[in-house]
């Protein structure tokens, strides 16, 4: 089964007035929503990874401030979330009734690897994927480092390449070779949206 992957696409990244604004991040957004629309249309399960900090989480060391929970900017761009999305804190225990339907789940998290989260492994395992089609933000860090595990978990990757940004040119390109070179496709919105 296919599974979509949308990494991140909150306000804070994706919109000039956010706080760690990823620039050009709003040209992504028409690729996002075609991307949104044709996994709802298809009825394609949609898993989505956000930020959600606290204000004194670990990562604000290394980064500006951003995503914080109950802010603005930590919600993610409308073209990206579908009606009847369940969110999923990060924390031990059972996992929201009923995630199994849900057309998308939102994974949140603290670190830029999503794979740290108690979360993620969890719904993988239960969704049994064989193909994940990944996109979203940023191509160097959050998005490679969820690839990364895809790859781990022996999953056929594909990578959506204009439907990513990075924030430094020479390593997102330097990201997505060590990713092909690991066995990832890159493909195009246009392929990923083709009924195959
Ligand atoms: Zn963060």
């Amino acid at each position: 089964m296919t599974l979509f992957f949308d990494v991140d696409t909150q306000v804070d990244f994706l919109l000039p007035v956010g706080a760690l604004y990823v620039p050009l991040g709003e040209k992504l957004i028409p690729a996002l929503a075609r991307l949104t629309e044709f996994a709802a249309r298809q009825n394609i399960p949609l898993l989505s990874t956000a930020d959600a900090h606290d204000p004194q989480d670990a990562e604000f060391a290394q980064w500006p401030p951003h995503c914080v929970a109950g802010t603005l900017g930590q919600k993610k761009v409308p073209e990206t979330v579908l009606p009847g999305a369940v969110v999923i804190p990060n924390s031990l225990g059972p996992l929201p009734e009923g995630w199994q339907r849900a057309p998308q789940i939102i994974i949140e998290k603290q670190t830029t690897d999503a794979f740290q989260t108690v979360t993620l492994g969890r719904v993988l395992e239960a969704r049994q994927a064989r193909r994940v089609v990944l996109y979203g933000v940023v191509t160097e860090v959050c998005v490679l480092s969820a690839a990364r595990g895809l790859l781990k978990r022996n999953l056929q990757l594909d990578i959506v390449t204009d439907a990513i940004c990075e924030l430094d040119r020479a390593r997102g390109d330097q990201a997505l070779a060590e990713l092909q070179a690991a066995g990832a496709r890159l493909v195009t919105v246009e392929q990923a949206t083709s009924p195959d």
